[in-house]
């Protein structure tokens, strides 16, 4: 039996917290919806800088696109229940709701539960066993992958994927998002 098994609520797809978009994320959508990736960044997505404590007294600020949402806080890409985009999804969204954090902090797990019926069905073993998927996976080095793709291009979006971009909004990086 599945160690996680999604019940397709639609749930992690409204409300608070954001899709943050890779570069290969935001290819592979603007590919799906035959967009060039300029167009498909104006029109789907928001540009932010996320604001990280480095140490005690300094920040770094990651620059990310994220996807829009209607007015209700709703994906875009949410359609009667189902995400749209199924085959071209983001890679967050894949991973949803399993984050690195979320099997170093029983707080998180038990704030995910609360949203997610998938989690919430969850026992002790089967997050373990799902942690080491997670692992084996690769998805704890995902951050670190585009961390270094950001180093080598001068922490800019637009040089990565040869686009222009609007002045970014700041948010700062919250465990409870
Ligand atoms: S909240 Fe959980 S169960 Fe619902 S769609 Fe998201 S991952 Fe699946
Ligand atoms: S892209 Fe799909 S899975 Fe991701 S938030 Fe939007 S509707 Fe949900």
């Amino acid at each position: 039996m599945a160690d996680f098994s999604c019940q397709m609520c639609g749930s992690c797809c409204t409300g608070e917290g954001s899709v943050y978009l890779f570069p290969d994320d935001v290819k592979r959508l603007a590919k799906h919806f035959e967009l060039s990736v300029q167009n498909f960044v104006d029109t789907y997505t928001s540009f932010v800088l996320l604001e990280v404590l480095e140490d005690e007294r300094s920040f770094i600020y990651y620059p990310y696109l994220i996807l829009k949402k209607d007015e209700k806080k709703s994906c875009l890409f949410l359609q009667e229940g189902v995400c749209s985009v199924h085959s071209a999804k983001p890679w967050q969204c894949s991973h949803t709701p399993f984050v690195i954090e979320f099997f170093e902090d029983k707080e998180w797990q038990v704030e995910v539960a609360k949203s997610c019926p998938g989690v919430a069905a969850m026992s002790e073993i089967d997050i373990a066993r799902h942690h080491k998927k997670f692992i084996e996976d690769g998805g704890d080095q995902k951050e670190d992958e585009y961390f270094h793709l950001l180093t080598q291009n001068k922490f800019s979006l637009e040089i990565i994927l040869s686009i222009t971009l609007p002045a970014p909004d700041i948010i700062s990086y919250n465990h409870n998002e």
